[in-house]
């Protein structure tokens, strides 16, 4: 089995690192907070002084940090560090450009490496249920697919340097938009008279049918399971989802891409932040909506 350094332990690394450690690979592990150091070590892992001393002689290095410039920092620290024709791997939701500067850095110093960001949250990372979208060349796809099936389900390779990013921020504006356009809909149903479950039953089995009604209806009742029914708690928190709409915004300028939909999703999202929400499921958003009645 291989050996392992994951960098980055969080809500979403810690429980990753632990499903490495449980496929019985030897995970060496560090993250900038003792408590998180400390559960990596309950969970079976090697735990390191600092992020260098953590990839020295690793096959493979995780990484799963809050944002692009962590990436960065990161792995210029760890890349001239790493045997050459190791692997590395990124897992955070990062914008495109920093990706691709990333992978640039691991070919000048002939390692491999993938930009894999995940969709399937919290819940999907304990489960070893994720999907990986990734982003790289064939070979470092290759040696990086048995790694990520210990931690997910499904692994998709995108294609070259930044794609899986490019990948993760089109759907994840797809979601943003489609999450606002279902809210809308039953705020007005409820306005005209119509009942949450008349509304799902029709829109659910027709032409409005989409993930973010069936699967994670914003209102309690048509779907048992979505956040809606436990006071949109817990879930993927709407400030994840302004951090992702952002980056899809930033994407969209600098390719010069019309997203005007995306953009308004963006700013919706940003008020319920503002207003204190960031920490509530990102279908919350239809308390926003019903209050904009009378304003919008
Ligand atoms: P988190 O804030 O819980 O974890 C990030 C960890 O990185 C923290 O423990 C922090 O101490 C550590 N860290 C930061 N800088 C470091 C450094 N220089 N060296 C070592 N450790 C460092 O975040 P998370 O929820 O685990 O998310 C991680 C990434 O996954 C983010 O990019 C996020 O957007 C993405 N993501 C999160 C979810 C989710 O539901 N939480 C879902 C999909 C994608």
């Amino acid at each position: 089995m291989a050996t392992i350094a994951f960098i980055g332990l969080g809500n979403m690394g810690g429980p990753m690192a632990a499903n490495l450690v449980k496929a019985g690979h030897k995970v060496v592990a560090f993250d900038l907070v003792e408590a998180s150091r400390n559960q990596a070590k309950a969970d079976g892992a090697g735990i390191a002084e600092s992020a260098v001393g953590a990839v020295k002689g690793a096959d493979v290095v995780v990484t799963m940090l809050p944002a692009g410039k962590h990436v960065l920092g990161v792995w210029n620290e760890v890349i001239p560090v790493m045997i050459k024709g190791a692997l590395i791997i990124d897992s955070s939701t990062i914008d495109v450009e920093s990706a691709r500067a990333a992978h640039a850095l691991a070919a000048r110093h002939g390692v491999l490496s993938v930009d894999a960001p995940v969709s399937g949250g919290t819940g999907g990372a304990k489960g070893a249920t994720l999907t990986f979208m990734c982003g790289g060349e064939e070979n470092a796809f290759a040696a990086a697919k048995p790694v990520l099936e210990k931690m997910g389900k499904k692994i998709v390779h995108c294609g070259g340097s930044g794609a899986g990013q490019a990948a993760k921020i089109c759907n994840n504006m797809i979601l943003g938009i489609s999450m606002i356009a279902v809210s809308e809909a039953f705020a007005l149903g409820e306005k005209l008279g119509l009942s949450h479950q008349a509304l799902f039953d029709v829109a659910s089995t027709s032409s409005g049918q989409c993930w973010s009604l069936t699967t994670y209806c914003p209102v309690p009742g048509p779907v048992p399971t979505s956040p809606a029914n436990n006071d949109y708690k817990p879930g993927f928190a709407s400030a994840l989802m302004v951090k992702d709409l952002t980056l899809a915004q930033d994407a969209a300028k600098a390719a010069g891409a019309a997203t005007p939909l995306g953009k308004h999703a963006q700013e919706i999202y940003q008020s319920f932040d503002a207003a204190g929400q960031g920490g509530v499921d990102f279908s919350g958003i239809i308390k926003h909506v019903r209050g904009l009645a009378g304003k919008a």
